[in-house]
Parts: C-alpha cells; sequence; structure tokens
C-alpha cells in the first residue's frame, strides 16, 4: 500500500546534477578546479539522505556535508562511506557521535573547541576538524577581525587537527549587495591571518549554489553546493549549468465534486463560487508540507493544466478548480513538477507563496512516500 500522495526522487537526475556541476568547475576552474562538498543535510533538502548521499557517493562525491551528528550517524547507519563534514554548532552536543560515525566536525565557537578537545582526550583520538570564520553573517564562526586571539589556543591543540577553513556568505544570492565583496575580501585576509598564526589547512571553502555560480574568485579548494544538486538554482541567478529538477511531488483526485453559484468551499468560506464550478479533491494538504498560502495563489497540474487551488489548503488535503476539465477520482495530479507540456517548479511555487525554494523541498512531509528512481548509470 503506498499513500496517493507521493514524492518521486530521481536520483538519474541528481548524478547528473553531481556530474555537471563538476563540469562546469572543471571548465572554469583553471589548472586545479574546485572540489566539491555535496550538502545533504536536512533529509537532503527534503530528497531523503541516505538515498541520495549513496547516490552521490555512486557519482564520485567523496565528502558530503550534513547538519549535526544525528543527520551525519544516519548516513553511516545508511551505509554511506565518504567522509561526512558536519556543519552545525557542537557546543552542547553529545559528541560521542563523531567518534563512532568517524564525522568530521566544524568547530565555530570556543565552546565547541573545548568540548571537541575533551571529548578527544577521552577517546585518546586526535580530531581533523574544520574551522569556520565568520565574515559577515554574524551566525557560527570565529570573528574574522580577532583571530590572533582566538585561534591560537585552537591551534596549539595536540588534539585537535585543523584539516579546513571555511566560511559562509550572507548574501551571495542578493546581486546588489554590497557585503558579498566585503565578504570575499575578509575571507582573504582571514585566510592571511590563519597562515601567519601557523595554521595549515588541506584546504578552504567558502561558496554555496548562489557563490557558485555567482564569482569563481571565491571556488577556493571547495564548492559546498547543495540546492543546485536537486536540480534548482537560487533565484534571481540564472546558470547554464544543465540541471534536471530531481524531485516531483504527485497525488491523485480522490473526489471531483460540483458547487452553485454562492456556495463556498474549504475553512473560512474565502472562495465563493461565481459560477457553477467543479472542484478536485486532492488528498494533500499541510501536514505534507503543502503551504497553506497557495490558495488562492498556487495551482496543481491535472489533464495537463493548471487547476487554481481554491478555498483554503486544508491539513489533509487541498481543494482545485477544475471547472471544464473533464476530471474524474484516480487521475493524477501535479503538486510539483511536469503533466503534459506544463511544469509547476519549485522556484515558481515559492515565489507565489513568498518564500524561498529551499524551503519548500524541506517541508514535504515525513509522511509522503519517496519513490525512488535509480536512472541510468
Ligand atoms: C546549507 C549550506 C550550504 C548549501 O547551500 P545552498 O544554498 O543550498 O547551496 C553550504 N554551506 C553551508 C555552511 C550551509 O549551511
Amino acid at each position: 500500500m503506498i499513500r496517493p500522495t507521493t514524492a518521486r526522487i530521481d536520483l538519474g537526475a541528481l548524478r547528473s546534477n553531481y556530474r555537471h556541476i563538476v563540469e562546469f568547475l572543471h571548465k572554469d576552474g583553471g589548472d586545479t578546479p574546485p572540489g566539491v562538498i555535496a550538502v545533504v543535510k536536512a533529509n537532503a533538502y527534503g530528497h531523503g539522505a541516505s538515498q541520495v548521499a549513496l547516490a552521490l557517493e555512486d557519482a564520485g562525491a567523496d565528502l558530503l556535508a550534513c547538519a549535526d551528528i544525528e543527520e551525519g550517524l544516519a548516513l553511516r547507519a545508511a551505509g554511506v562511506k565518504a567522509e561526512i563534514l558536519v556543519f552545525g554548532a557542537l557546543s552542547v552536543s553529545d559528541l560521542d557521535g563523531v567518534f563512532d560515525g568517524a564525522l568530521t566536525p566544524t568547530i565555530s565557537t570556543p565552546g565547541a573547541a573545548r568540548a571537541v578537545q575533551a571529548a578527544a582526550t577521552r577517546y585518546k583520538q586526535r580530531v581533523r576538524y574544520h574551522l569556520k570564520i565568520d565574515t559577515g553573517m554574524n551566525r557560527l564562526g570565529f570573528r574574522c577581525d580577532n583571530l590572533a586571539r582566538t585561534l591560537p589556543e585552537l591551534l596549539a591543540s595536540d588534539r585537535l587537527e585543523l584539516d579546513a577553513v571555511y566560511t559562509h556568505f550572507a548574501t551571495a544570492d542578493v546581486p546588489d549587495s554590497p557585503l558579498f565583496e566585503q565578504q570575499r575580501q575578509r575571507w582573504t585576509r582571514a585566510l592571511a591571518d590563519v597562515h601567519a598564526l601557523g595554521g595549515r589547512p588541506r584546504y578552504r571553502h567558502a561558496a554555496n549554489s548562489a557563490a557558485t555560480l555567482r564569482d569563481a574568485r571565491v571556488w577556493c579548494d571547495r564548492v559546498r553546493p547543495g540546492l543546485l544538486l536537486y536540480g534548482i538554482v537560487p533565484p534571481p541567478l540564472a546558470s547554464t549549468v544543465p540541471l534536471q529538477p530531481v524531485m516531483t511531488l504527485v497525488s491523485r483526485v480522490v473526489g471531483v465534486k460540483g458547487m452553485r453559484p454562492g456556495e463556498i468551499t474549504g475553512y473560512g468560506g474565502r472562495f465563493v463560487a461565481e459560477a457553477p464550478t467543479t472542484i478536485a479533491i486532492v488528498p494533500a494538504g499541510y501536514a505534507d508540507g503543502v503551504d497553506c498560502r497557495l490558495a488562492g495563489r498556487g495551482s496543481v497540474l491535472i489533464r495537463g493544466r493548471r487547476a487554481p487551488v481554491v478555498g483554503s489548503v486544508c491539513m489533509d488535503m487541498l481543494m482545485a478548480d477544475v471547472t471544464g476539465l473533464d476530471v474524474a477520482p484516480g487521475d493524477e495530479v501535479v503538486i510539483i513538477g511536469a503533466q503534459g507540456d506544463q511544469r509547476i517548479d519549485v522556484r515558481e511555487m515559492a515565489a507565489a507563496i513568498g518564500t524561498i525554494p529551499w524551503e519548500v523541498v524541506c517541508r514535504v512531509g515525513a509522511r509522503i512516500v519517496r519513490e525512488y528512481a535509480r536512472g541510468d548509470r
């Protein structure tokens, strides 16, 4: 038994996206093109971390990144052998997983440094870590303007081994923001400071998807795409990389109903039929990650046509206006993806409801079964 609302994940498209990103980096990356850190945090942006990570490994990825230790351990349990970088702060985490799962921690706060150092001493091990430097986002990371005060202790530790240094851009997808260039310059200075303090990282990385598309000068030794892997270009940027969407969200019509003029559908009665109207009932709602704001703003595809979402998105279902279409229970409904010559992509849906594409895919609910198509190798 499988619920009618499912997310189809095209692992062939995922591997193809990975390879096209690598190709892009090789074309424009000079003599030493950067490598990739494949970002699979948040259940691989809702696509299913285990399957996605294994497919990326298969495509050649040798370094994956996740948000926390628990995500890293889930990848190990799925059989992932590649190196796994944990992005998140570790100052209040149970660190046993770092050792049990052979994960690579980020040290981004003095608290994390102390915690990892103490755990490494307990395990009688030396831990290779990535140092995160804050160049202006003011989230995690050591402030870039006082490294001389904060770094010596880390660099002197015989339990901690600096493997890489990284930073993160706050406005890589905001073309006219001056902060990107400021961060880029601070990053260059911070790398020089790390060197002057005796730090000799194997590599440096800074670019998320948007920064990768925007400026080859911040590619450094590795880039960290998430969104691009899943076939989504961060708006408002454009890309020449031939990416394919990886996720399709589909359902089936479970009911069709005629409404008379003046009648309403859905909670709050916000949609009133002005003329005889036919609605299709689709068993996908906000508990499945279908955003409430789609009512009155978005559409789904039924019979190759756009059917506006009307009334309200409920917890477990939504209603679509199919007036004039020959719709019957059992008909396929595409919520994200293509049907006939129509396509609703994640960027369009995100724009319709005033959010970002990352949120749309990450929110695809836990009860939605992911069906994996392996694609050609
Ligand atoms: C999520 C994340 C990325 C990937 O970002 P995209 O915009 O999806 O490419 C890269 N680096 C860090 C530190 C992240 O947290």
